[in-house]
């Protein structure tokens, strides 16, 4: 849709609902709409307090399936569905959102598990990583947000180390929109999936957003393979986000299942 339309309809609703005196702010992170209600990753707006900031962020508090999670290497190993990946070239588009960068997806872009396909909506980067393994940092994660038709989402997480230049966030890096509400746009087209790493193998367990309202009901597929950006492309990224990591949540009575042997 048409992005000032979007604003412009959503502004009517709630100024008509609630008669709040600034528009709301578009939340593309989440992929979910809320108010302008201030949160942030340290201090009285930071993840130990997201649930009482706002009654519908209930879940950052009192949910049972919240993520991240820290996964562990000696996870359940069983036979489990390959998840592949269908991702066609895009347009740069990102935007600074006051939490990350994102890069919005045009249609057409999927991945799929047990003939399952998702759409990919966009992708966004979380810096240090927000899983963690064998209670063990990367330096940043991406994480692919996915939607299927029913509205169930899915998201594949990218862990990210310091290692060679990555030559597809190369493309773009220097790009990166640095102040909240910016965005960069080109007619360079970039394909995530020459983000991704040659094995898809992964750890799978049920979540949640890692952002507020922090909804559960998230498929996650976190790749159990790392990939490399440069020293520098990771301090480029810190430098405009020093931390937006939601800290590692209770598993509770959740399995998490791999099928990286
Ligand atoms: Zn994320």
């Amino acid at each position: 849709m048409n992005r000032f339309l979007l604003t412009l309809s959503i502004c009517s609703v709630v100024f008509t609902s609630c008669e709040r005196p600034t528009p709301p702010k578009i939340e593309v992170s989440g992929l979910d709409l809320h108010h302008d209600i201030h949160w942030s990753y340290d201090g009285p707006t930071g993840p130990s307090h997201w649930g009482e900031l706002n009654p519908e962020w209930i879940l950052a508090k009192s949910g049972k399936k919240q993520s991240p999670i820290n996964l562990s290497k000696s996870s359940q190993t069983t036979d489990l569905p390959i998840l592949t990946a269908d991702y066609q070239a895009t347009p740069l588009n990102l935007t600074n959102n006051g939490h990350t960068i994102v890069q919005s997806y045009s249609e057409g872009s999927s991945a799929s598990i047990s003939g399952n396909s998702y759409q990919l909506a966009q992708f966004h980067f979380h810096h240090t990583s927000e899983h963690t393994v064998d209670g063990n940092y990367f330096d940043m994660e991406c994480h692919l947000v996915h939607k299927n038709e029913e509205g169930n989402l899915l998201v594949v997480g990218v862990l990210i180390k310091a290692g060679k230049e990555n030559e597809f966030l190369k493309q773009f890096w220097s790009d990166l929109p640095q102040e909240e509400g910016k965005s960069s746009t080109a007619t360079l087209q970039i394909n995530v999936e020459d983000l991704l790493p040659d094995d898809l193998s992964y750890y799978h367990y049920q979540g949640s957003l890692t952002t507020p309202p922090c909804t559960e009901g998230v498929q996650w597929y976190v790749l159990s393979d790392p990939i490399e950006a440069s020293v520098g492309q990771i301090a480029a990224f810190s430098a405009i986000f020093p931390k937006n990591n939601r800290p590692v949540q209770n598993l509770f009575d959740r399995k998490v299942v791999t099928n990286d042997e």
